[in-house]
């Protein structure tokens, strides 16, 4: 069909003493070919729970239990480990926050680089160490020739990260998974990425799931967006129609703890109240001990999705278009 990536009702447990945690409780999401979707939430949302689940990353305690993830058609649940081994870094690559999690420390850059590539392909050194130094070069690293011989630490934090996308760039994947890559990077380079990102994405026909607890980075970024709330996807659309005007009040609370909705130096509101914990999900809507919309309903019955065009949300009282603009 049109979607690269979709996936039905996904389920990952965390097994605990206390019995099954959901962390991720059945989330469904669309990935067209080129598109990039921001996936938002606070953290223990599930967002890199998601992340994770998709890419068959899950260890144990933890267990993906229900759902489907089909990439080009294809059921990758279904995969055994080696399958999904090749897939990885290949088709689909992904990004960590720290970047140290995907580099070799002991390794030089271009040894690294030479070695993603050769796993997948049969490709001779000359050409494979062309292709590593175009990468860097893509990515923004000043002499990236020289550069294919420096270590990891020898980088700084955002060259770091540079470093590592261009690794997940090298086979020209169909689909990245990032999991908060700049949020440890200072505004200006973090800007600097999400351009070069959406740079390469669009001149790559690559599709991008962009993970982040930041609205304000998917605003810049994405082409749609899906809001995670204790595990589910409480709201999804076109990433400027949610921002306008948000159904779900979560969303309207995101974007209003937002710094771009302050004035300047003012401190950040944060939304009030706790994510439901490790106790598990209260009955009813699991946004209603913070939401000041709550009504003796929403104590009563989980909100089930409503679509509307290309927009869904899980509320019982959503906002209108006009309430909802920020
Ligand atoms: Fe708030 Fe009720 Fe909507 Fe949940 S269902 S977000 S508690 S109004
Ligand atoms: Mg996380």
């Amino acid at each position: 069909g049109d979607f690269l990536l979709q996936v039905r009702g996904l389920c990952t447990a965390f097994h605990t003493e206390a019995g099954a945690w959901p962390a991720v409780d059945g989330v469904d999401l669309d990935v067209r070919r080129g598109e990039i979707l921001g996936l938002v939430g606070e953290s223990g949302s599930g967002k890199s729970v998601t992340g994770f689940s998709l890419l068959g990353l899950i260890d144990p305690p933890g267990e993906v239990v229900a759902g489907e993830v089909l990439f080009k058609g294809r059921d990758l649940r279904a995969l055994d480990e080696e399958g999904m081994r090749r897939l990885r870094g290949d088709r689909i690559a992904m990004i960590f926050q720290d970047p140290l999690m995907t580099l070799n420390p002991v390794l030089r850059i271009g040894e690294q680089m030479m070695e993603a590539i050769q796993a997948h392909e049969n490709v001779a050194a000359g050409p494979a160490r062309e292709r590593c130094r175009e990468a860097l070069g893509m990515v923004g690293i000043p002499s990236p020739g020289e550069r294919l011989d420096s270590y990891p630490h020898e980088f700084s934090g955002g060259m770091r990260q540079r470093v590592a996308i261009a690794i997940a760039m090298l086979n020209r994947p169909d689909l990245i998974i990032c999991d908060e890559p700049t949020t440890a990077l200072d505004v200006t380079i973090q800007g600097q990425i999400l351009y070069r990102m959406q740079e390469i994405c669009r001149d790559n026909d690559t599709a991008l799931i962009w993970i982040t607890h930041d609205l304000g980075v998917v605003a810049e970024l994405a082409d749609r967006v899906a809001v995670m709330y204790a595990g589910r996807i409480v709201e999804s659309g076109p990433v400027g129609e949610v921002l306008d005007a948000p159904r779900h009040p979560y969303t309207k609370g995101l974007l209003e703890s937002m710094p771009a909705a302050a004035a300047p130096g003012a401190r950040l509101r944060q939304i009030d109240g706790m994510a439901p914990s490790l106790t598990g999900r209260p009955g009813g809507c699991a946004f209603r001990n913070r939401c000041p919309r709550a009504i003796a309903r929403c104590a009563e019955q989980e909100p089930g999705l409503t679509e509307e065009g290309q927009r869904g949300y899980r509320c019982h009282l959503p906002l209108e278009a006009k309430e909802g603009a920020a």
